[in-house]
C-alpha cells in the first residue's frame, strides 16, 4: 500500500479552468429574498500532469442574495489566489492540497467545495474509485430526494406536487415562505398539505424571513395545518432564538443557513439550537468538511438532511457522494438541482425515479460534462454558432 501511494505522488496541477455557465430555470423559483430565472454556475477543470481531468462546481442560490459568495466572485477568487497555491501541490493528495489552501485562504467555502471536488473527482479517476469510497464507503446507492414547489402560487403548487406523485419523482415538498403575511402562507401550506394529504410530506423554508416571536407563531399555526419540518425561520446568528423555537416547537426545526461548516455544527449541536441539520457540501467548505458536519449531529442526537445550493449535475453528485455514505439521512435530501434546469450539463442523464436519486457508480464522481451544452451556455458565448437539441 505504501508502494502504491509513493507511485501516486509527485503529480503536478497543470491547468485550474474556471468556467462560468448560466442555464435557465424551468420556471421562476421564488425564495423569501430572490425570484430565480436561471442559474449561474462556476464549473472547474483540474488538469493532471498524469492526464486525469477532474471537474467541481460552485453554485449560489440568486447571486449574492443567500450568501457572501457569487459565482463571479468564486472565478476571481479561484483564477487569482487558489490557482497559484495549487500550482505547487501534489495532484495525488487532495486533503494536503485543501489544507493548505486552507492555511493562506479564509471563507470562501464555495470555492474551496469546488477545489475538492475536483481533486477528488480525478483522484477517484485515478484510483478507480468513486469519490463516496474516496470518502469511507458509501451506505446507500439511491437518494431519496423531495421536491421545492416555489411558483408563488397555490393552485399551480398543487397541479406540480400532483404531477411529480403521479410520475413517481418526488412525494415530499418543501415549500418556500416568508415573502408574505404569515397568514397567506400558513393557508398557502394548509391548502396544498389538504389537497396531498397522507400521500405527501409538506416541510417550509423560510430563508430567515421572520423575526423570532413571528416564528414562535408561524411554527405553532404550521404544526396545526399538518408542517412536518421547518428550516431556518430565523436569521443565521440568532443560535439562542432557535435554541428557545426548537424547546417549544411541536414539529423539527431545521438548521440551514446557520451552518457554515462543522464549527457552527458544533455550537448549535452543544446549544441544542436544531432537531434536524440541513448539510450542504459548499456552505460546510467543502465534501470533507460536510462529513464533519454529519459527525457532529449523529454525536448530538441531531437528524440529517442532504441540502442542495440548486447545483447542477457536478455539484448534485459530489453532493450525492457525501450523502451516500451518511449512516443516517433520517429527512431525505433535496438534491433536485438539475432537474429545476432546462438542461443537464451532463453527457448522460441521471437518474431520477423511485422517488430517488442513483449515486453514480463510475470512478471519480462518475460523471462527464456535456461540453456542446456547456459551450451554449457559457457566458459571453455566441450561441448562433452552436446547433443544439431543443430543450427538453
Ligand atoms: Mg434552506
Amino acid at each position: 500500500m505504501v508502494e502504491s501511494m509513493e507511485s501516486l505522488a509527485g503529480i503536478a496541477i497543470v491547468e485550474v479552468e474556471t468556467i462560468l455557465v448560466d442555464v435557465p430555470t424551468i420556471r421562476p423559483h421564488v425564495l423569501a429574498m430572490a425570484t430565480m430565472n436561471s442559474q449561474a454556475i462556476c464549473l472547474v477543470r483540474i488538469r493532471c500532469a498524469d492526464g486525469i481531468t477532474g471537474i467541481g462546481e460552485a453554485t449560489t442560490i440568486g447571486g449574492l442574495a443567500y450568501g457572501p459568495e457569487s459565482p463571479e466572485g468564486i472565478k476571481l477568487a479561484i483564477d487569482s489566489y487558489f490557482t497559484p497555491i495549487l500550482k505547487d501541490c501534489d495532484a495525488a493528495r487532495p486533503a494536503q492540497a485543501m489544507t493548505r489552501l486552507s492555511r493562506h485562504i479564509v471563507g470562501n467555502n464555495f470555492a474551496k467545495c469546488a477545489i475538492e471536488t475536483a481533486l477528488l473527482d480525478a483522484q477517484g479517476k485515478r484510483c478507480g474509485l468513486p469519490v463516496s469510497e474516496l470518502l469511507g464507503g458509501r451506505l446507500r446507492d439511491r437518494l431519496p430526494v423531495l421536491w421545492t414547489l416555489a411558483s408563488g402560487r397555490t393552485d399551480t403548487d398543487i397541479a406540480e406536487a400532483e404531477r411529480m406523485i403521479e410520475a413517481g419523482r418526488h412525494d415530499a415538498f418543501k415549500l418556500k415562505i416568508g415573502k408574505r403575511a404569515l397568514a397567506d402562507d400558513v393557508a398557502h401550506v394548509g391548502a396544498i398539505k389538504k389537497a396531498l394529504g397522507d400521500r405527501a410530506s409538506i416541510r417550509v423554508d423560510v430563508n430567515m424571513a421572520w423575526d423570532e416571536t413571528t416564528a414562535a407563531r408561524g411554527i405553532a399555526m404550521l404544526a396545526d395545518v399538518g408542517c412536518d419540518l421547518v428550516e431556518q425561520p430565523i436569521i443565521r446568528h440568532n443560535r439562542s432564538g432557535m435554541a428557545r423555537l426548537r424547546a417549544s416547537a411541536r414539529i423539527p426545526i431545521m438548521a440551514d443557513e446557520a451552518l457554515q461548516g462543522p464549527a457552527t455544527a458544533y455550537d448549535f449541536a452543544s446549544h441544542a439550537a436544531a432537531d434536524v441539520f440541513a448539510v450542504k457540501v459548499e456552505q460546510s467548505g467543502g465534501l470533507r468538511a460536510a462529513c464533519e458536519v454529519q459527525a457532529i449531529a449523529d454525536a448530538a442526537g441531531v437528524a440529517l438532511y442532504g441540502g442542495t445550493m440548486l447545483e447542477a449535475g457536478v455539484g448534485t453528485i459530489a453532493s450525492a457522494h457525501v450523502f451516500a455514505t451518511f449512516p443516517a439521512l433520517q429527512f431525505g435530501t433535496e438534491l433536485f438541482g438539475p432537474l429545476l434546469l432546462t438542461e443537464e450539463i451532463l453527457t448522460e442523464p441521471l437518474d431520477y425515479s423511485d422517488f430517488s436519486l442513483a449515486v453514480p457508480a463510475g470512478p471519480g464522481l462518475g460523471i462527464e460534462l456535456d461540453e456542446e451544452r456547456i459551450a451554449f451556455h457559457r457566458r459571453g458565448a455566441s450561441r448562433a454558432t452552436i446547433s443544439i437539441p431543443a430543450a427538453g
